[in-house]
């Protein structure tokens, strides 16, 4: 089993430097792959940092390439680098394509920098194929323990005592470029403890940038209950309408990066509760529905001090008088012993 995984570890670091190699040594790789990643506006450097790549738009130009350096298809396979699939017109014979063809890559490393696996972006404005497709769940490769970024963010997260987290593989890189270095993104998937557990051992703060398009804003607030729970202190930051980190960091200095964050990022028990309120407006059914959600999400931090800080700041915010709240909370926390 072990070896197993060490065979998969081996095609996959095979994979990125085939990856790499197509984007900065092929006529094709150059035209549209290196010129895609320049437009948006990402250096030499960074795409070098963090191993950017192309796979050529061809059936199976990768997986003849790994064949031929005698990587096995079992590997290949088992890594979804390769999608194998009976060929209708010759029975018991299969056919061989690579997942990720045409697609930039986004190779997604391990804490200790090792590459589980990968994120493939479209280059066309095809809206009937996936925007991003990624390898599938893997025993090198389980989604909900890994975060995009966390390799190069490290050292930061732990220097700067913060982490920012971030929708999308893009928001990661062009944050760092800009020389925001703590930043990781779970890449569109819900958040999940074993995640908040590996930004939790470097920093106890977390601030959550969200993209400017809220939609999944309601949603994605849900997660958060996660973070609280693990005792750690969240943030909340928002963008303007139609923009995400990535396009925020592209079209702005560092110094105005900086002071939008430092300005915007607001806690987030303070932001649910101006959030509920706003849209409860004057509905009693809906305001009382809403006490009922902010005070779960208090409910969810361990320390008690906290606690009754923000019984006292969401009392305030919503209007409502503090013996509502604490008396919600004891029903809650009666609930869950
Ligand atoms: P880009 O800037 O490249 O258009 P983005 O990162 O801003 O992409 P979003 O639409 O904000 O994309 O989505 C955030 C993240 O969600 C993506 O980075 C990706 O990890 C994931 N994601 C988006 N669309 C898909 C999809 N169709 N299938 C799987 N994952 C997706
Ligand atoms: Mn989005
Ligand atoms: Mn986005
Ligand atoms: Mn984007």
């Amino acid at each position: 089993q072990a070896n197993e995984r060490e065979s998969m570890y081996l095609v996959s670091e095979f994979a990125q430097k085939h990856f790499k190699e197509m984007l900065w040594d092929t006529e094709l790789g150059k035209a549209i792959g290196l010129s895609y990643f320049k437009e948006r506006g990402f250096t030499d450097e960074t795409i070098k940092k963090f191993e950017l790549g192309y796979c050529l738009d061809q059936w199976d130009g990768f997986t003849v390439a790994a064949l031929d350096m005698g990587y096995k298809l079992e590997y290949l396979e088992k890594t979804g680098l390769t999608i194998v699939k009976e060929d209708r017109d010759n029975p018991n014979t299969s056919r061989k394509f690579d997942r990720f063809k045409g697609r930039v890559m986004f190779p997604i490393h391990s804490l200790s920098g090792r590459v589980l696996g990968f994120g493939g972006r479209i280059l066309t404005n095809d809206k009937k194929a996936a925007k991003y497709l990624n390898s599938p769940e893997s025993d090198i490769y389980h989604k909900s323990k890994v975060l995009y970024g966390i390799y190069h963010a490290k050292q930061a997260i732990a220097k700067e005592d913060n982490c920012y987290l971030v929708e999308g593989y893009t928001d990661v890189i062009q944050f760092a470029q800009k020389g925001i270095q703590n930043v990781v993104s779970s890449s569109g998937t819900a958040l999940t403890p074993e995640q908040i557990r590996l930004i939790n051992r470097l920093t106890k703060n977390i601030t959550v940038l969200f993209d400017g398009d809220a939609a999944g804003l309601r949603a994605s607030i849900r997660g958060i209950d996660l973070i609280l729970e693990q005792g750690m202190n969240v943030r909340i930051c928002t963008f303007p309408e139609g923009e995400d980190p990535d396009s925020f960091a592209k079209h702005n200095e560092l110094e105005e990066v900086q002071a939008y964050l430092e300005s915007n990022a607001k806690d987030f028990i303070q932001f649910k509760a101006s959030l509920l309120v706003k849209e409860a407006s004057n509905d009693p059914i809906k305001r009382a529905d809403t006490v009922r959600d902010i005070v779960n999400s208090i409910a969810k931090i361990p320390d008690r001090i906290k606690k009754e800080i923000y019984i006292q700041e969401c009392a305030s915010i919503m209007n409502v008088s503090e013996a509502v709240l604490f008396n919600t909370l004891a029903q809650i926390d009666k609930k869950g012993e």
